[in-house]
């Protein structure tokens, strides 16, 4: 079987936990610290703006919960968007207010975002489709322009830059995953990024229990009497991450380069092997200045024969999906909104495997069978 995903994770990643293992602390600690601190090198923004934090769910929540909306207030984000992104909004009672995308990137453009905006709109929430960044910097100009919090999902965008500024960091808020199909991963994690640094103290508060300081052992020593106080004056979660995690995440961060590049070799492969074939649109290039993770590989059919053709290739062992179910169409966010780049994308997408421990040969069979199969179901509709 292939699969769509793959974690790459071993003896590295094993030896770092088992340090942690030996040091007999596993919570948020040292390693986590040190986890921020190198994911904010990668990033180019000061450590004391990140969080690692139990999942980008757990993240998305928290930039949520930063902004303290209530009913009455929008959040305009995709309909291509994780449910969290819509969830965490319709938890404190305002309203995810989706908008179109464009049917080859899967990305919101500028004028996308813009033609949905009201008086009522707080926030805008964009992740980077697959890695690819988008209109990331006409878009924060615009939030700028109109007082907006700009929230970036840069979930499966963990190394895509325009112009060399990392994603994530051109909003308000960023937010990146470390579950175990991202690129990266600690099995379960995520970070997040809170520009404003009065904001970025709140959101530690708010992810441990509302508790002042955290580093309570810290205090302890230049205060050694009643270390067990604590000050709280607002509602806190749970939300952070661990030592044990955090190891993983900081060796992960390490080899992130070279997981990329043999994910961008895998794509070059891709569009080589399908260059011929008519029927099956490749993704978009890349604008100028614009480098992507390369998290998703997608090609785009007649929808006639989109469904029939993933479950050809699943018949032959080679998973395919489509990311991400647009939320204006499921149960409980459904609504009449006219959106037609975001039906077209999902009626014509497929993901294919993408991940860094696949095989040229496994690459080879995908390519191969995706033809065949686009081919017998594109001549049987003819006959
Ligand atoms: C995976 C993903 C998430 C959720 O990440 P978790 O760490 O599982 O909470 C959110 N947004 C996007 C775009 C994702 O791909």
């Amino acid at each position: 079987m292939i699969h769509m995903f793959q974690p790459s994770v071993g003896a590295k990643e094993l030896e770092a936990v088992g340090k942690v293992f030996d040091s007999n602390w596993l919570g948020y600690g040292q390693q986590t610290k040190a986890f921020e601190k190198d994911f904010a090198d990668h990033l180019g923004v000061p450590p004391e703006t990140l969080l690692f934090v139990n999942s980008a769910t757990s993240g998305l929540g928290l930039a949520i919960e930063l902004l303290n909306l209530g009913p009455g207030d929008d959040v305009v984000l995709p309909a291509v968007s994780f449910v969290s992104n819509a969830s965490t909004v319709a938890a404190t009672g305002a309203r995810p207010v989706f908008c179109d995308v464009d049917s080859r990137t899967l990305n919101p453009s500028v004028a996308d975002i813009a033609a949905v905006l009201t008086p009522q709109t707080k926030a805008v929430t964009v992740l980077h489709y697959g890695g690819l960044p988008g209109d990331v910097i006409a878009i924060a100009a615009l939030c700028r322009e109109r007082g907006i919090t700009l929230i970036e999902d840069a979930a499966c965008s963990v190394a895509s830059t325009v112009n060399g500024r990392a994603c994530g960091t051109f909003g308000d808020i960023g937010i990146w995953s470390f579950d175990s199909r991202k690129i990266i991963t600690t099995g379960d994690g995520g970070m997040i990024y809170v520009r404003d640094t009065e904001l970025a103290r709140r959101a530690h508060r708010l992810a441990y229990h509302g508790m002042e300081d955290r580093g309570a052992f810290a205090a302890a020593a230049k205060e050694p009497r009643r270390w067990w106080d604590q000050q709280i004056h607002e509602i806190g979660r749970r939300l952070i991450g661990n030592d044990v995690t955090a190891a993983m995440g900081r060796v992960q961060l390490r080899r992130l380069p070279d997981f990329v590049k043999r994910r961008g070799a895998i794509m070059a492969e891709y569009d080589w092997l399908l260059a011929d074939a008519t029927d099956i649109q490749r993704p978009p290039r890349l604008p100028a200045g614009h480098v992507s993770t390369n998290y998703f590989y997608w090609v785009q059919l007649d929808p006639e024969i989109r469904d029939e053709v993933a479950e050809d290739l699943l018949r032959r062992g080679i998973y395919t999906t489509f990311r991400y179910p647009p939320l204006h169409r499921v149960p409980l966010y459904g609504s009449a909104a006219d959106l037609p780049g975001t039906d077209a994308a999902a009626a014509s997408t497929l993901l294919l495997p993408l991940h860094q421990a696949l095989t040229d040969t496994e690459v080879q069979r995908v390519a191969r069978e995706l033809l065949a199969a686009v081919d017998a179901r594109t001549h049987r509709r003819a006959a």
